[in-house]
């Protein structure tokens, strides 16, 4: 999502025959839409309404698995400190 220079206000994908711009809908500022907005605006859609790619990201970003061995381990230790 793109905020307007001018009024700090979401701005909006208009499409003016076949060029894009981004709309103010508050104080009506145009600015061409180029690539670098393109993927700012197709990023923020998959993240809003693409589930299964919400659920890619939530993946990538827990890190290496831990398994249930990993966890009895790690509890055991945080059991004997307690004991200390
Ligand atoms: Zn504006």
């Amino acid at each position: 999502m793109q905020f307007c220079p001018i009024c700090d206000n979401a701005l909006f994908i208009k499409r003016k025959g076949k060029a894009k711009v981004l709309q103010c809908p508050s104080c009506g500022n145009k600015i061409p839409f180029n690539e670098e907005h393109k993927r700012f605006y197709t990023i923020s859609t998959v993240i809003e309404h693409g589930p299964k790619d919400m659920t890619h990201i939530a993946e990538e970003t827990t890190g290496p698995a831990v398994t249930e061995d990993d966890r009895e381990l790690l509890d055991e230790d945080e059991f004997e400190y307690q004991e200390d």
